[in-house]
């Protein structure tokens, strides 16, 4: 972030600006929103301007910017739609003191505006670092749109309720009220009765918001899918917008995470392949902790949470504490990799079964029942599997499997670093150890990558 977004005091305040045209008014126009007086100085100013200094909407001084002038201001605005007087301008201002905007010259600016959806005192900022205007106008055009007009109305009335609505215990209580009145019964009581209407329906909101018993924590077992946030359930958006609490694995990515709520409390339980930052006791005396404590707890897993996640045991836990519970699947890292490599996880004729194995279990490499695999067509999707591969490729070797049957070993399925390895099972090691992956990793027993990589062996696909 180059810029930060802020929003800045303006009553009783002062913003400069230089300039005596199309550029300056344009800045006006947006500005004259805003509490702050506004001073606008310029040699040769258009009739526009005396209007509106006329109409005591600015001040205007006939003269161009001098030192001192802009001394106290909040902001100055170099407006005059010449680069470099503008730049001349900055510099008078800032030795003044003062933030300055250049219009039009983002390099030298101190700062930048907005564009600004404005349902006031709901205020929109959208900010693409000069980088994309027609992105901004496109973001703000959608906003507008969806954005009720009647907002701004909502929002000012709830504000002043806002010491009433304190009777309510602080945290979801409190959250749940004003999410009722601003996306349900607020709404409804403006377009049936008015702004009048808004004050009795928060009273009477309040009184039922009041009497309500206290909300039951739960868990929710949730799927985060392979890591792409776009392959979330739009259910396991849902809850992470509304989670109190999410405890999250190490295999959750930071986009996903950022789509919880703000204020949710994030506590990462990151387990390593090998070995365990938190210890699956306290993992289950954390959730259910929570959630007889009334919170709402999202169980984040990456993929699918009921494959190798320890479901059972966290469950369990929760039955034994007697706390709700319930599970939202998630995609999981075989279906994202079969899609990265175009290959279907069951095909007729070909594979009826597949199986989801381990390259490791509790005690170690695990052994599997080897010959099964080995008839034609099998395929198998071993997750945890990187370390094994050597351990899995000797034994499916020695029991006769065929050295030519492709292996597919995709690496941050659905992530922008996506790795595709195309190997057989005679060069799957030492092709993967080769490949030095860091990532977590799937290997597909029995799956090619579709198309040429499938006559090309140890090929790596990396723009796939
Ligand atoms: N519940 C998860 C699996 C957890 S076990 C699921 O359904 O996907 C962790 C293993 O999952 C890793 O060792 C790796 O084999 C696999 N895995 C998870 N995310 C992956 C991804 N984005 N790409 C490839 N493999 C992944």
């Amino acid at each position: 972030m180059q810029h930060f977004p802020i929003f800045v005091a303006m009553a009783g305040r002062t913003v400069t600006l230089a300039g005596g045209g199309d550029v300056v008014l344009a800045k006006l126009r947006i500005l004259m929103k805003s509490a702050a007086s506004l001073h606008v100085f310029a040699a040769d100013p258009c009739e526009e301007l005396r209007d509106l200094h006329r109409a005591g909407k600015i001040t205007l001084t006939e003269r161009t910017l001098a030192p001192g002038d802009a001394a106290g201001s909040v902001l100055f605005y170099a407006a005059t739609g010449d680069i470099m007087e503008d730049k001349r301008l900055g510099e008078i201002a800032r030795a003044d003191g003062v933030m300055s905007n250049l219009v039009d010259n983002l390099e030298d600016s101190e700062f930048i505006t907005p564009a600004i959806v404005d349902r006031d005192p709901v205020t929109v900022a959208i900010g693409t670092e000069g980088a994309a205007p027609v992105l901004a106008r496109a973001i703000k055009r959608d906003l507008e749109e969806r954005l009720p007009t009647n907002l701004g109305t909502l929002a000012r009335i709830g504000k002043t309720f806002r010491r009433a609505a304190d009777r309510l215990p602080f945290g979801r209580k409190r959250r749940d009220f004003w999410s009722d009145y601003y996306f349900g019964k607020g709404p409804t009581a403006l377009s049936e009765g008015g702004e009048d209407a808004l004050r009795p329906a928060l009273e009477n909101l309040l009184e039922a918001h009041l009497a309500q018993a206290p909300r039951k924590g739960s868990v929710a077992f949730v799927g985060a899918g392979p890591g792409d946030p776009d392959l979330l359930t739009l259910k396991a958006r849902k809850l992470l917008h509304e989670a109190d609490v999410v405890v999250y694995d190490r295999l959750v990515t930071g986009p996903i995470l950022d789509l919880a709520r703000r204020e949710a409390e994030m506590i990462d339980v990151g387990k390593e392949g090998f070995g365990t930052h938190t210890s699956q006791t306290e993992i289950n005396a954390l959730i259910t902790g929570h959630a007889l404590a009334g919170a709402q707890v999202v169980r984040l897993k990456s993929g699918d949470p009921s494959v190798y996640g320890r479901l059972d045991e966290e469950i369990t836990t929760c039955e034994k504490a007697g706390v709700d519970w319930f599970v939202v699947p998630g995609i999981t890292a075989a279906s994202a990799a079969a899609a990265s490599i175009g290959q279907p996880l069951t095909a007729r004729g070909r594979n009826a079964g597949l199986r989801l194995l381990t390259g490791h279990d509790v005690n170690g490499f695990a052994d599997q029942d080897w010959a099964s695999l080995t008839a034609e067509g099998a395929v198998a999707v071993f997750y945890m599997s990187k370390r094994a591969a050597r351990f899995l490729q000797g034994r499916l070797l020695m029991h006769g499997a065929s050295p030519e049957t492709p292996v597919s070993v995709v690496e941050n399925a659905s992530r922008p670093e996506e790795r595709i390895i195309a190997a057989t099972l005679g060069t799957l090691e030492p092709t993967l150890s080769r490949a030095n992956l860091s990532g977590p990793a799937v290997l597909m027993y029995g799956l090619a990558p579709r198309g040429a990589a499938a006559a090309l062996p140890d090929l790596q696909l990396e723009a796939l």
